[in-house]
């Protein structure tokens, strides 16, 4: 039977959630995602319109499907952690049963076990900002968001995963070198993950039997990476001074993650995985 695989963080074809989605798909397993509340719409309407069509096709011809598409947001566990102004917004107060532990309830319902999961965000809304700027809100907001959502979401679907899962996450090398231009907390919020893959590696794989790894991919022009500033340069510089000259393409991180996800890799778990055309071996500019 096919595998089934869950994507928390797509709204559009750019990312690394999409690649991944679509490396599994051509492996052939069923996937559904979860994508950010205020970004559903778009994602839905662009979906319907055919915008991705071409981008859904698959090997065979076919074009990927998914099988539940959920809202989620996951900076939030439970209802009673929403605030007010979160509930009454018009993009969130259309959609229900979005957070973390809401969206684990209706994945159980609808379509029982999973055998992936896959975490593909992260936010920070002070980026842009040095770490020696950033304001305790923004750095707590971007561990949230990007940390501890990880922990969230294997909180809540690690009880509905198949002895010999696997769960990937994608982070970057900010998170063990300084990489300036990626502040507001992000370089923390990715130390923090890369550290709790090793930890949840552990607990989860006692407790459910499932591998944790991460991802560390080079630099790509999705719409998060736009939204830092600097990413052209990145992908210039990576260009430039990495092992392997060629930019990076997000289906080399799916073709990754799928291996990661895959029997072939069963006996990985808790790896940082470097997917960078090499760049972080370089001690100095090439
Ligand atoms: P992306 O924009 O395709 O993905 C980020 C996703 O996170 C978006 O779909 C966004 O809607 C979602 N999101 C943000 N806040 C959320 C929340 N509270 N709840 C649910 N979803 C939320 O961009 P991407 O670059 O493919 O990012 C995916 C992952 O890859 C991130 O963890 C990112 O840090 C990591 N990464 C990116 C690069 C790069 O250069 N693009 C490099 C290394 C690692």
């Amino acid at each position: 039977r096919g595998k089934k695989a869950f994507i928390a963080g797509v709204a559009d074809d750019q990312g690394f959630g999409w690649a991944i989605a679509k490396c599994l798909a051509e492996a052939g397993a069923e996937i559904s995602l979860g994508v950010w509340v205020p970004a559903l719409n778009i994602f839905e309407t662009s979906f319907r319109r055919g915008k991705f069509d071409e981008s859904r096709r698959l090997s065979n011809g076919s074009l990927m499907e998914f099988a539940h598409i959920y809202p989620m947001d996951a900076v939030f566990d439970t209802m009673d952690d929403v605030p007010a102004d979160v509930k009454d917004n018009k993009r969130y107060a259309g959609n229900e049963g979005w957070t973390v532990s809401e969206c684990a309830a209706k994945v159980a319902k609808d379509w029982g076990k999973i055998d992936i999961l896959v975490h593909s965000l992260a936010n920070g809304p002070e980026v842009q900002k040095p770490l020696l700027e950033t304001s305790r809100r923004g750095y707590l907001a971007a561990m949230s968001a990007s940390s501890y959502s990880f922990v969230s979401l294997l909180q809540r679907f690690g009880p509905l995963m198949n002895e010999g899962g696997a769960v990937i996450s994608l982070t970057y090398v900010a998170a063990d070198r300084v990489i300036p231009g990626y502040g507001g907390g992000m370089s923390s919020a990715k130390a923090a993950l890369e550290s709790d893959t090793k930890v949840l590696a552990y607990e989860a794989g006692r407790k459910y039997s499932v591998r944790v790894n991460t991802i560390s991919a080079g630099p790509l022009g999705s719409r998060a990476a736009k939204a830092i500033g600097f990413i052209d340069d990145m992908i210039r510089y990576s260009y430039e001074n990495a092992p392997i000259q060629k930019e990076l393409a997000a289906t080399e991180v799916g073709a990754v993650a799928t291996f990661l996800c895959s029997p072939l890799a069963s006996a990985v778990t808790g790896q940082t995985v470097y997917v960078d055309n090499g760049l972080s071996i370089m001690g100095l500019a090439g």
